[in-house]
């Protein structure tokens, strides 16, 4: 099973991230980074059909600034046999749909069972990545995948996805794109052997001249979106207490502050 997996480096979960004075970016100044951890579900799942298989070569694709190459080394310590990493200036201001056809362009001469791509990048969140992938790569896709089983004869996978109240189960032939949801699998740690031996596989630079882009459709320029303003949300209003002797008093003072502090009823 060969598998590719679109990686983005995130700023850490727990980093507080701050708007710039004038709201044109925001800072990241001194911030942590790490993979997008719907990303390291994809990761874990590659590696898993890999063993199971019992052979194939797992690949991770990210674009990104050069700092990059830590979330890129993480994620070939974990077990990824090889990276790309789509680094250059003419990628920058890129939206989503600009990335996605950056990573199209790269991904469309390489061998791939699978792709997968996390349910949303945990910074900008717009889960547009994907879908949009598999539809500039002319393939069949689908969100939120909890399970997959792929058929015997390589030729097919079936996978589950969470709706509202149950599961959905579909069929997909292959090469397909999946975006990962929580639950698919546990990441697995890079292990100390393993960081050893990431240092030493193949991580590829590749500039946007030579995945054959238009500079024009990427960046900037070949963005439909601009970021108009960042802004913190509102700070929040102090929590109140609501007391009483009883659970019945406690739930009448409550009622009481909604109704006529709040006005929410
Ligand atoms: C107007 C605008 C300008 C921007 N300018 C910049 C900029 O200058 N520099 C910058 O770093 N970002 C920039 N961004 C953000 C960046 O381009 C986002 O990666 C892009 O918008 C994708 O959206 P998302 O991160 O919400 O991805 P989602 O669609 O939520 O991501 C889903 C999945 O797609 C894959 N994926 C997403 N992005 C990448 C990636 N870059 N490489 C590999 N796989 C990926 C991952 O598997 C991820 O889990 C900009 C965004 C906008 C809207």
């Amino acid at each position: 099973m060969n598998s590719i997996i679109c990686l983005k480096q995130v700023p850490d979960t727990e980093a507080q991230i701050l708007a710039t004075p004038d709201g044109s970016d925001v800072k990241l100044d001194g911030v942590k980074f790490i993979i997008s951890p719907y990303d390291e579900f994809g990761i874990e799942e590659a590696l898993l059909q890999k063993e199971k298989a019992g052979g194939g070569e797992v690949t991770l694709v990210c674009m990104g600034p050069a700092r990059s190459v830590e979330a890129i080394r993480t994620g070939l310590a974990m077990g990824a046999d090889k990276a790309v990493h789509l680094d250059d200036e003419a990628f920058n201001g890129s939206d989503a749909q600009a990335a996605a056809k950056a990573l199209a362009a790269q991904i469309k001469g390489m061998q791939y069972d699978i792709i997968y791509c996390g349910r949303q990048a945990i910074d900008d969140d717009q889960s547009q990545v994907g879908p949009a992938l598999a539809e500039l790569l002319g393939l069949p896709h689908t969100s939120l995948v909890t399970k997959l089983e792929v058929a015997a004869d390589k030729k097919s996978v079936k996978v589950n996805r969470q709706i509202v109240g149950g599961e959905e189960i579909l069929e997909l032939p292959l090469p397909c794109v999946l975006t990962c949801q929580k639950g698919l699998n546990e990441p697995r740690y890079a292990s100390l052997p393993g960081i050893m031996k990431a240092k030493k596989k193949p991580l590829q630079p590749v500039k946007a001249a030579e995945i054959g882009i238009d500079a024009g459709t990427i960046g900037a320029a070949g963005s439909g979106t601009r970021v108009v303003k960042y802004t913190a949300p509102p700070a929040r209003t102090a929590a109140k207490i609501i007391g009483g002797e009883s659970p019945e008093e406690k739930a009448a003072n409550l009622a009481k502050a909604l109704r006529e502090e709040a006005k929410a009823i």
